[in-house]
């Protein structure tokens, strides 16, 4: 079976300063680690040119206007506290949506059954009309509705297991019935949002908050409310907001998974709606800052994804 891995090197121009959690070797030891797997099922492309309308689908047009004038010259330029911008960003931040798109296509046209997006910035807390949380389009949100827009499909789901909430996403989809949006994050924490009691205009939001400290068996356990509410919804796709920040050596939060579990949930996931989607996954870099931890987290996802 084929899995695309979608990736360019325009990442490494977006400069978020020194210091960064954020940083562009967390997507270069990813690809370096793919890489050495050579497994023959493993395909590479890049991401194509796409028409900039469809980042409307999910934010609005002030919103996308303002980000347009806000890359500088030269220099850095803060669109929030840590949400920051340098020259090299326009050009990165359209390459992880084109990458979501592309990668959508390729599925879609049977190219390849799955694919795995290394990107940054990451995009799961960027709102309709806010850029937070180093996140500046929300790539996800855009793929979700490029799916209903040109494949005209009516039931997605996004899973997203970053540890944080992702409060873009829920924020952008939270009133529409063609998309489910399950998250699974530490609780309370950054960014505040992702009650239980958030569930959507449709019953399309589930969250499931966690406390600091959660183990990977506690993860998992928790984890089967997010399979069956994916197969009472039944996705005709997948987009996984594929974080890899839960992982115990983290440094920006306090759950404790390990590498393995990524491969787990990966799995049980695409199997819970396998009928429905037909194994139509795409999955697309989100957190994960502790760089060992992020490349063998990334390789046991990927690994998952080459079994369907
Ligand atoms: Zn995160």
């Amino acid at each position: 079976m084929k899995t695309c891995i979608l990736t360019t090197d325009t990442y490494l121009n977006h400069d978020t300063g020194q210091g960064h959690p954020e940083r562009a070797n967390r997507v270069t030891v990813i690809i370096d680690h793919l890489k050495k797997l050579k497994s023959k099922d493993l395909i590479w492309k890049k991401p194509t040119k796409f028409d900039l309308e469809y980042l409307a689908f999910a934010h609005d047009k002030n919103y996308l206007d303002n980000v347009k004038d806000s890359f500088p010259k030269q220099g850095l330029n803060f669109l929030d506290g840590d949400t920051i911008v340098s020259p090299g960003s326009k050009e990165a931040t359209r390459d992880a949506v084109g990458s979501i798109l592309t990668a959508i296509d390729g599925v879609m046209k049977k190219d390849f059954n799955n694919a795995f997006c290394a990107v940054r910035p990451p995009g799961h807390h960027a709102e309709k009309q806010k850029a937070m949380g180093f996140c500046v389009y929300n790539n996800i949100a855009v793929g979700a509705y490029y799916l209903l827009e040109k494949y005209n499909l009516k039931k997605v789901a996004i899973i997203d297991f970053d540890v944080h909430h992702g409060n873009g996403t829920q924020d952008i989809f939270y009133d529409n019935e063609k998309v489910l949006y399950i998250s699974t994050h530490q609780y309370p924490y950054y960014p505040g949002t992702g009650k239980n009691s958030e569930k959507g205009k449709y019953n399309n939001v589930l969250n499931i908050p966690l406390p600091a400290g959660t183990t990977s068996e506690e993860y998992l356990d928790a984890y089967e409310y997010v399979l069956k509410k994916l197969k009472e919804f039944k996705p005709e796709f997948i987009l996984f907001s594929a974080g890899f920040d839960a992982h115990e050596d983290d440094p920006l939060a306090q759950l404790k998974l390990k590498s393995e579990d990524f491969y787990n949930l990966t799995k049980r996931t695409i199997r819970a709606a396998q009928l429905s989607s037909k194994g139509k996954v795409v999955s697309i870099l989100e957190g994960g800052y502790d760089l060992n931890a992020l490349k063998e987290s990334a390789e046991m996802h990927v690994n998952a994804l080459l079994e369907f």
